[in-house]
């Protein structure tokens, strides 16, 4: 059985053929990894999406999710920062490595805009290091997050146990 030769939901080129059973595959073209899922079993429907918006849909429903346990003040303030910095570490790290593919391949998609050549290589060059500013926030903010811990913590054991090593 082959599989007709699908188009890249990402630069709109086509793609190789996709393997029988494999989840991922990269674009030859803007060598984005490629998500298949089949969005309706019954019909056995497939849908293609890049990796780099799923982990952008799963970071925005964990920041919603973080946002309204917040205003519903569930939350201590030390787990708030633990609950943004984790959806803000995903959205760094998935821009840093799709603006690296913008530099590198000359491809790269903004909001439904889709932009080659120089410009594209400029936006990823930009988005990389967006990328690492919101690591480097969520870095921070999961530091503080470790800091805020420790006088919560027993101080007196730990050191008993530290000098006995
Ligand atoms: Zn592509």
């Amino acid at each position: 059985m082959s599989l007709p030769r699908p188009v890249c939901p990402y630069c709109q080129a086509q793609m190789r053929r996709w393997p029988l059973g494999q989840p991922v595959l990269a674009c030859d073209t803007c060598r984005r990894p490629i998500l298949r899922y089949l969005a309706r079993p019954r019909a056995r429907i497939f849908r293609l999406r890049p990796v780099y918006t799923v982990i952008h849909a799963v970071a925005l429903v964990i920041l919603f999710a973080a946002v309204a346990t917040v205003a519903f003040g569930g939350l201590e303030t030390r787990h708030v920062i633990l609950a943004i910095g984790i959806p803000i570490a995903m959205f760094g790290a998935s821009d840093i490595a799709d603006g690296w593919l913008s530099w590198r391949t000359g491809v790269d998609r903004g909001w439904r805009k889709l932009r080659t050549g120089r410009v594209a290589r400029a936006i990823g060059v930009a988005r990389t290091a967006f990328g690492v500013a919101g690591v480097a926030v969520a870095v921070i903010g999961l530091l503080a997050y470790g800091e805020l811990r420790q006088p919560t913590r027993p101080a007196a054991p730990s050191l008993a146990q530290q000098s006995t090593r």
